[in-house]
């Protein structure tokens, strides 16, 4: 049975990064049918907070993502934060020591700084040197009688360490270059290689499909694995996201945490769709999917050894189709918290009206990569035209001046304005003025939204009814001051 985990330490938000391992992980349990754990490391008091996993478990859950163990679910090989489980490494230890596999080191932390620094001035590598490997009795008696803290270190065999790793092949590391490292700190909490082995070993894990940084912490975890006992279950590293400079992605690269893409109105789907393309591709190319479709022919071992390259624009692109396509209902109901924020809808639900929304919402949602959008989209149906120079300039031609007024009688005589009847209102004015194509309908564009682009105008006049439509072409009649044409918009609520 495959079990996999995602082991992250909750001291900040999740990223594309993290959640990236996160999903590879989910989809690998899933296309073998096994069990997805949820591990949080948080042995690090000082950088971990409860409020940052709280977040975590969220945002996994709102991309779609679910485990079978974890800290809100359980399971049978709990507890399933590293917190809650110093017992379990303080027993390994004291079967370590009795093994003689580890030993107290006594050497301070400026100590080893000074020795790191002295290495590094004279071209050697940074590492412990195992010198409380070698104390004799006596000095350990006395370091034992003088009270001085000290940190458990694991004795590593000098050996040439190999593994086959599932996406860079083989991989092979001379131990003789890496110091006796720490399991135990001196405060008594595990370090990271020791609490990683132990769970990994407790938790009967086969896989551990992790970022390439780790790769070298891999060797390290495999000498505690076979002190331990247990044969290393298998490797994959995957490559890490960088943003367009090549250098690891970060906010800087416009790349937000996955709560900042919740809040603007990114559907999860999409951005679950984007982070699969990330190192990886389906065999057909195909670039919109749905975990289902990829399912059964996702393979670990064709994830790419190159970085990839975070490329917002593409995750927009995406986030698009997935808007355009997704229910108009739930889009709607999306919109609804940011149009009430800016006091373009009622905050009393009761009093929206939601055939109104729901027109004005699928109107603008082609022009949508996030649902927060709509705010900027929309509001031509909530305030008046403000119109910039250029435009007044446009508007005040002779050209422009015939079109309005044509068309401003003609919606004098209406009650109602639908799309049918606007079409047969163009056409009436077309035929009165002899003007036709941009020269037609770009000065009722402008006079309506105060934009040259946008959706269609028969779409815009159905939305904005014949009253609203009257009254902002009549702004631009008769002006005897362009100052008039900027005048204040006014703005209303449906
Ligand atoms: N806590 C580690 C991290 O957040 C996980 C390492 C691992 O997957 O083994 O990078």
């Amino acid at each position: 049975m495959v079990r996999v985990r995602f082991a992250p330490s909750p001291t900040g938000l999740l990223h594309i990064g993290n959640a990236r391992m996160a999903i590879f992980n989910w989809l690998f349990a899933k296309r073998h049918n096994g069990v997805f754990i949820l591990r949080i490391e948080d042995t690090d008091a000082t950088r971990s907070d409860k409020k940052y996993m709280d977040r975590l478990i969220e945002d996994l859950h709102w991309l779609g993502l679910t485990w079978q163990e974890g800290p809100d679910v359980d399971g049978q090989y709990g507890p399933y934060l590293q917190s809650e489980r110093s017992h379990i490494y303080r027993d390994f230890c004291q079967k370590f020591l009795k093994e003689d596999i580890v030993y107290r080191c006594y050497c301070t932390p400026e100590e080893l700084e000074e020795r790191r620094r002295i290495a590094r001035l004279t071209g050697r590598p940074p590492r412990y040197d195992n010198r409380c490997r070698e104390l004799t009795d006596k000095q350990k008696k006395a370091f034992e009688t003088s009270g001085l803290s000290f940190t458990i270190r694991f004795k590593v065999p000098d050996e040439v360490v190999i593994f086959d790793d599932l996406i860079r092949g083989a991989c092979q590391f001379d131990m003789s270059l890496i110091g006796d490292f720490v399991i135990i700190r001196s405060d008594g909490t595990p370090s990271f290689h020791f609490a990683v082995a132990v769970d990994d070993t407790l938790m009967n894990i086969t896989h551990i499909i992790r970022g390439e940084d780790h790769l070298s912490n891999t060797p390290c975890h495999i000498v505690l694995f076979n002190a331990l006992k247990r044969k290393p279950p298998q490797f994959a590293h995957l490559s890490l996201t960088m943003g367009a400079d090549r250098t690891l992605l970060s906010k800087r690269h416009g790349a937000f945490s996955i709560s900042e893409y919740h809040k603007s109105g990114y559907l999860p789907e999409a951005l679950l769709n984007y982070m699969m393309l990330l190192g990886w591709a389906p065999k057909n190319k195909k670039e919109k999917f749905t975990v289902e479709d990829i399912i059964n022919t996702f393979e670990i071992r064709d994830m790419s050894k190159a970085s990839s390259v975070f490329d917002q624009q593409k995750l927009d692109w995406l986030s698009g189709q997935y808007i355009r396509e997704a229910d108009p209902e739930r889009i709607t109901n999306m919109s609804i918290p940011y149009l009430q924020s800016v006091g373009f809808i009622s905050t009393d639900e009761n009093k929206i009206d939601r055939t109104k929304l729901k027109l004005i919402v699928d109107t603008v949602r082609t022009n949508m990569s996030c649902v927060s959008q709509v705010v900027q989209e929309v509001d031509i149906f909530f305030k008046d035209a403000v119109v910039s120079e250029k435009h007044v300039e446009f508007l005040s031609s002779e050209i422009s001046q015939s079109v309005l007024l044509s068309f401003s009688a003609k919606l004098s005589k209406l009650d109602t304005l639908s799309s049918e009847v606007f079409k047969e209102v163009l056409t009436a004015v077309q035929k009165e003025t002899k003007i036709n194509g941009k020269g037609l309908y770009m000065p009722i564009r402008i006079a309506l939204t105060g934009r040259e682009r946008g959706p269609e105008l028969y779409c815009i006049v159905n939305i904005l009814g014949v009253h609203t439509c009257r009254k902002r072409i009549e702004r631009f009649l008769l002006v005897k001051s362009r100052q008039l044409f900027s005048s204040e918009s006014t703005q209303k609520t449906i």
